[in-house]
């Protein structure tokens, strides 16, 4: 098993003061590449997306809206600026999420330095989210016949409504939020909801995750894994509610990650949220579940 990374190296967008740490991909590439020590070989930039690639998930009157950066009912609800490089950069993250998904079924374990866009409908943006790349990603592979059945873990704190509307009616597609029940967004119905009260520490969030991943496997076998490893349970986090530390998300993320790799199953990797006071502190908690892909590297899981 190889993890191999896939990042963005656009340049920095300006969107203004604004809770979304637009900084924290460059301090992870950074990171990545002189902390880590990450080689060109596991070094993939993320291309761009085409239309085909967007209309497979997005309606089309969307894609066209969003291909404009237009205001419009479908993009209003979106919490950044609708401006077009706001949404190429958004954009690019399907690209980048595809060519994780390629390096997943490839190597083992394909890690999105971006992505994990859970709040993006078929037909409108909602929140930090104009695309939802997840989905964009599972419709190209599978369209290639490169896989069928792909298992979403989604731990962000906020629950992935946009993903779930989206594989509602998709038996192929099993869709697992472990969301704070009392926070963003309307909840949508995935194939199994874990609405979590305030507060909830390590211990008895850490028992709800694995007793359910435990429930999925009697329901569902999948060939694919996609992991949204938002780190916004942390107890700093400014948008979330729960009470994670950060040894409790790298418990997580083990769990998780372990599972599924050494069992052989390819899995991918999304970033997804996180609010931490500083883009430097939420790049930090992302770079445990990094630890945690590198650690199954170094193991030989696989
Ligand atoms: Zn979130």
């Amino acid at each position: 098993m190889e993890v191999h990374y896939v990042h963005h190296p656009v340049p920095t967008l300006d969107i203004g003061p604004h809770v979304f740490p637009v900084d924290k991909y460059a301090i992870l590439n950074d990171w990545l590449r002189s902390e880590v020590g990450v080689d060109d070989h596991r070094w993939h930039e993320a291309g761009p997306v085409d239309r085909t690639d967007l209309e497979r998930v997005h309606e089309i009157a969307y894609v066209d809206d969003l291909v404009n950066a237009r205001r419009s009912p479908r993009t209003l609800a979106s919490e950044l600026p609708i401006r077009q490089d706001v949404i190429a950069a958004f954009l690019d993250m399907a690209g980048g999420a595809i060519t994780t998904a390629e390096l997943a079924l490839d190597h083992g374990l394909g890690f999105h330095l971006g992505g994990g866009l859970h709040h993006a409908f078929a037909d409108h943006a909602e929140g930090f989210c104009y695309v939802n790349d997840v989905a964009v990603a599972i419709g190209r592979i599978r369209s290639e016949s490169r896989c069928q059945r792909v298992l979403i873990v989604d731990v962000d704190v906020h629950q992935g409504n946009g993903t779930a509307a989206i594989f509602r009616e998709d038996p192929t597609v099993f869709t697992y939020s472990i969301h704070q029940e009392n926070n963003y967004p309307v909840k949508q119905r995935s194939d199994l909801d874990r609405g979590l009260p305030d507060g909830i520490a390590d211990g008895p969030y850490l028992d709800l995750l694995a007793q359910d991943l435990d429930s999925i496997d009697a329901r569902f076998e999948p060939d694919l894994v996609w992991y949204l490893a938002g780190v916004d349970p942390h107890i700093d986090d400014q948008l979330g509610g729960l009470s994670l530390t950060a040894e409790g998300l790298r418990s997580r993320d083990d769990l998780v990650l372990g599972r599924y790799v050494q069992r052989g199953l390819p899995v991918s990797v999304s970033l997804a949220g996180g609010y931490a006071p500083s883009p430097t502190d939420t790049a930090r908690l992302h770079m445990g579940t990094v630890t945690a892909a590198e650690a199954l590297r170094r193991g030989g899981a696989g």
